[in-house]
Order: structure tokens, then sequence, then C-alpha cells
């Protein structure tokens, strides 16, 4: 059994920060107030313990209070992705079995077209309330949260994510980073998405200070890292870019007591990394994914340069192996096991196992080295095979994210007659490039085979809400003029 998260916490360290957004801060015991109150107007709307519900709306407080009085209430959380079409949303509410969906106001026709019950959230506050029955301890493997993930089966599956993941993943993270009174975690990631949610969790086990932006800002980002406002904070690589941009621009550097930007996601390009270093922003490179509620791998800060590149090793509860490799080196599949572990998906692919043999496939491949650091080289899903070469798309757009002129880079194979497939480069620049200079300089460093034939200049590439690269729009795109 695990404590209650915000009755435990709340009793623990009541006048703690919890929150803050904009220029309004929540502590523990204001945000289990204002958690218990909608909690009540949710059991008014009929819903009750047990029951799915799932949220639609933007990053905020608000919904901050919404996510934590549907753990008090007892339901279960589906995270709907605001970045959703209607269709999506509707196929996503409807195999999530969900009683209803809570709607943040000016959201409504994006839920037009599913049958599942609306709730309007000014609704829902206007609403009496209704005492509920609050349980001190809850069963580890209740499923806290439900989040959908793109598959290569072309159809999303809901993952669930039980008190168990979350509070192994959360405890995992702090034996690494540690944990300071003062700590602030800036979460600019969108709460629906595990990198978002994570920090919530790590909020409240912790006793730590969200500090939440509804959405990314680089500018803002970088004063508080600057100034010291905020001491840890969660990345993908173009956002660590952004925000070194703005330090750049000021030639400023990070806080002293600005401790770990965790950046994940995807690769981070190793001038990325360099250039962080100048600012000093300690980078921890992490890998994770939304079965494992979170990171399993992380590098810790004082092997970001030696192991430059690296994902770390595994957490203290976690198991990686890659396999069938028998030596340091060897690249295949990464499999993962321990208690962050997803038990299942909902819905359509409810009776699929997630585990093969006790492990998680997780479509990566990677490879330890000898003394045990995970590399991640690339999603298998996105290896390019030329001519019976195996190129790795995050291998060139590591080395062309270093040239001055580009600020954005995504790489992926397109078909080819005589090759079977040939890499493609899709960039955005900061000016006007030379074709023939972006060749010479990947032929400076690459393998012939692996410099891109065809270079696509373009506004800007196709990502996720946490502005993670979409490689598998990005082939869609080869085929376009
Ligand atoms: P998601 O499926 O949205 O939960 O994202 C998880 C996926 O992001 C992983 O399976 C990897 O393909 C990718 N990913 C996460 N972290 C890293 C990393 N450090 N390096 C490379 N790829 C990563
Ligand atoms: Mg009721
Ligand atoms: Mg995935």
């Amino acid at each position: 059994m695990i404590p209650n998260w915000l009755l435990q916490r709340a009793y623990l360290t009541p006048h703690k920060i919890a929150l803050s957004f904009g220029d309004e801060k929540w502590t523990f015991v204001q945000l289990k107030d204002r958690a218990l109150t909608l909690a009540r107007k949710l059991s008014a709307n009929d819903l009750n313990e047990g029951d799915r519900i799932a949220l639609l709306g933007p990053s905020n407080a608000e919904m901050v209070f919404v996510i934590h009085a549907c753990m008090l209430a007892g339901l279960e959380i589906v995270m709907l992705n605001s970045r959703l079409t209607e269709k999506e949303i509707a196929w996503q509410l409807d195999d999530s079995g969900a009683s209803a969906v809570l709607v943040f106001d000016g959201l409504e026709n994006n839920v037009a077209q599913s049958n599942v019950q609306t709730l309007l959230f000014s609704k829902v506050k206007e609403s009496a309330e209704e005492p509920i029955e609050l349980q001190e301890q809850w069963e580890s493997d209740r499923t806290l949260t439900i989040m959908y993930t793109s598959g290569t089966t072309g159809f999303p599956k809901g993952v669930r994510q039980t008190v168990g993941n979350h509070v192994s993943s959360a405890l995992s993270s702090v034996l690494n980073l540690g944990l300071a009174e003062d700590d602030v975690w800036l979460c600019a990631m969108p709460l629906f998405h595990i990198s978002g949610f994570s920090i919530l969790a790590r909020s409240v086990l912790y006793g730590m200070e969200v500090r939440l932006y509804e959405k990314f800002d680089a500018i803002q980002a970088a004063k508080e890292i600057q100034t010291g406002t905020v001491t840890r904070m969660s990345v993908v690589a173009l956002t660590l870019d952004k925000i070194l941009r703005e330090l750049e621009k000021k030639d400023a550097v990070a806080h002293l007591s600005f401790k770990t930007m965790l950046a994940g996601g995807g690769p981070v390009p190793v001038d990325y990394l360099d250039r962080a270093q100048n600012r000093k922003i300690p980078v921890l490179q992490t890998y994770g994914m939304t079965e494992t509620s979170s990171q399993t791998a992380t590098l810790a800060a004082s092997d970001a340069i030696r192991k430059i590149g690296s994902a770390g090793k595994p957490l203290f509860f976690n198991q990686i192996k890659i396999k069938d490799a028998n030596n340091a080196g060897d690249k295949g599949e990464v499999l993962i096991r321990g208690p962050h572990v997803t038990p299942g998906y909902i819905g359509r692919f409810i009776e699929l196992d997630p585990l093969e043999d006790g492990w998680l496939p997780t479509g990566d491949i990677g490879y330890f080295d000898e003394e045990g650091y995970l590399y991640i080289v690339d999603r298998r899903a996105d290896l390019i095979i030329s001519g019976g070469e195996n190129i790795y798309p995050a291998e060139i757009e590591n080395v062309l994210a270093a040239h001055p002129g580009i600020l954005e880079v995504g790489v992926c194979g397109q078909e080819h007659a005589e090759w079977g497939s040939v890499p493609i480069a899709f960039i955005v620049a900061s000016g006007s490039l030379e074709v023939d200079e972006l060749t010479a300089f990947c032929e400076e460093r690459l393998a012939r085979y692996k410099v891109p034939k065809v270079f696509r200049f373009v506004d800007q590439l196709p990502r996720n809400a946490s502005n993670k690269l979409l490689r598998r729009e990005l082939k869609e795109w080869t085929g376009l003029k």
C-alpha cells in the first residue's frame, strides 16, 4: 500500500509551496483544499471511485487541481492530448471506456464527435459538493493514469500507469538526482505526457515545488535558469537548443543553484551538450517512455562529459538488456524490466501482453559500452537500409545540428530504385544555405553513404506536444513535393 499522495504530503509539509503558475502560488494544503472541493463536485456529477474519466485541457494550474481531484476521488485518468484532432480524440475516448470526459471551456468542439458524456469544466465548478470517502492508502497496482502512445501498429495504445509505476519512477529518479529543500522543478512539458505528469508526481512525493508553464517559453525559462528561481527542468533537444540560444545572446550562464537539465524524448546532439557546458547547464541525458512512466536510465551529471551522448545507466530499481547481445558494443533492441514498467493496456489492446519473457521490448536500438553505459542508437523503425548498409538518422542529425546555419534538422529514409533507401534531410535554416556546402560539411564528418542525397528546406518540422521530432511524419513528407 502507498499513502494517498496529496493527503500524506499536505499532512507532512502543509505550508511548503506545491505549485506556482504565473504570479500565483499554492502550498500543499491549499492544493489539497482545491482538489478536494473539485473531487466532491465530480462526485456530484456521478463520477465515483473506480470510474474512468478523460481530461482535455491546457497544462495550467486548474488542470493540476483537476488531476489531483481525480486522484482523490479514486478515478482513473485518461490524459488526452489537446493537440489531437476531433477524430483522434473520439477514437481514444471510445477506446478508453471513460464514463465522462471533462473538457476545459473553449475545447467543447474537440469532443463533439464522441459519444462519451461531456462535462464542461465551468459547469463542474458550479456544481454542488457531494461528500466523498477518501482513501488514506492506495493499492500499488491501482491504475492512476492512462496515456495513449502511437505505436507501430497504426492504432494508439492506452498505456496503464499504476501507483506503483509512478512511485518507483519518482524514487528511482531522486536516488539518482538527489533532492534539496529548495528544489523547484520547471515544468514546460504538457501534463498529458509522462514528461509533464511525472513532475507532478515527484512534486507530491518529494514535497517539491513545481513551476508550471502552460507553454514552453525559452526567454522566460532562460531567465529563471539564469537567476536561479528554478533548480531543475525537463527538456527535449529542441527546447534545450532554444534556451541555449537565449543564454548565448546575452552571454549569460546558469545560476549556481541550477542543478539539472533533464533531457530526454530523443537523442540530444553532441553540439548542444558542448554549448550547454559553456553555459554552465548540467545536462543529464535520459531515456524513458510512456510505458515506463518516465526515466529508465539517466546519465549522472558527473559522467556528462566523459560519456557524452550516453543515456547513462539504469536507475536503481530498473534493469536493461540488449536483445541477443553478447559483448559490449553489440547493437540490438533495448529490453526493459522493473517496477516502473506498465502492467498493460486498455481498450482494443487489453489482451496484449506488453512483455516478452518478462521484458518490455522497446522498439529502440541501443548498446552498452564496456563500463555498462547505455547508448540509444535510434528507433528500429527509423533505420535506413541503403545498399545493405545500416544508417541511423540520429547520427546524421547529430552532425548537421552542429552546423551554425541550421536551426533544426530531421533525417529519414526515402525510397530509392538503386539503393533501396537513401537518407534525406529536412532543414530549418536560420538564413540561406547552399546544398553543396551542406554536402561538403557532411562529407567531412560522415561516410559517403550516410551523406543525405537530398536537402529540403522547410519552415518547421513535425513535432509532438513535447516538441519531440516525429520522424514517422517526416517520412510521409518524402513522398510530397
Ligand atoms: P514515447 O513513445 O512518446 O513515450 O517516447 C519514448 C521514445 O522516445 C523511446 O522509445 C525512444 O524511441 C525515444 N527516446 C526517449 N529518450 C531517448 C533518448 N535519450 N535517446 C534516444 N531516443 C529516446
Ligand atoms: Mg456520486
Ligand atoms: Mg513509444
